[in-house]
């Protein structure tokens, strides 16, 4: 069945391309558009292209920031240890572990891990970006790289392929710890388990 719109039709359609939604739940969010105030749907419409005209990725870590703020808050912030570098898959697992507070080292971000089968090599990811963070020319703080990627066969390929990079560079290459069950998303991890696992890291 469809409805005698073609707007919402259209609407409906869009929403039902998003991750999650199916074209039951994809109705449901257009009905309650159509019956939105004026306001409220600008704001929405505004911050659907805002996200698309303002954000960008931190020239160091890869995270996601705004234009005009780069380096990222957390590159800049005040009292992280600058000596340790997590290595993750997607911002959202960076939220993830600053949701523990626990952890106070920086962060990079790899925008996906290697994937040979999806044709995703080394250079698709940000790979290269890393290296340069960790180029012994210029001072190097880093001493410590942990690499906290799901444990799927892609993050283990990752892991690997990273870690024959770095230890040739003299830095200590790390993993958290297992405790997180094969296949997991990390940011569906609760903060107790993934504080843990970063406790229990070993060295590769
Ligand atoms: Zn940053």
């Amino acid at each position: 069945m469809r409805y005698t719109s073609t707007a919402i039709e259209a609407l409906i359609e869009e929403f039902a391309k998003l991750p999650g939604i199916g074209r039951k739940t994809a109705q449901r969010l257009a009905m309650h558009i159509l019956q939105e105030k004026p306001g409220e749907v600008e704001k929405l419409s505004g911050a659907l292209i805002d996200v698309k005209e303002k954000v960008i990725s931190c020239s160091i870590c890869q995270n996601v920031t705004d234009r005009g703020d780069d380096p990222c808050s957390i590159c800049r912030g005040k009292g992280r240890d600058l000596s340790m570098i997590c290595v993750v898959e997607s911002p959202s697992d960076v939220l993830a572990f600053e949701k523990t507070a626990q952890y106070r080292g920086l962060y990079h971000v790899l925008h996906g891990v290697i994937s040979p089968l999806d044709g995703v090599g080394p250079d698709d990811i940000k790979v290269k970006e890393l290296l340069a963070r960790l180029s012994p020319q210029d001072g190097r703080e880093v001493s410590e790289v942990i690499m906290a990627l799901s444990p799927t066969v892609e993050g283990e390929t990752t892991v690997l392929y990273l870690s024959r990079l770095l230890k040739p560079l003299g830095i200590e290459v790390t993993k958290i710890a297992r405790g997180i069950p094969v296949g997991a998303e990390l940011e569906y991890i609760d903060e107790a388990t993934l504080s843990r696992a970063m406790e229990g890291r070993s060295v590769l």
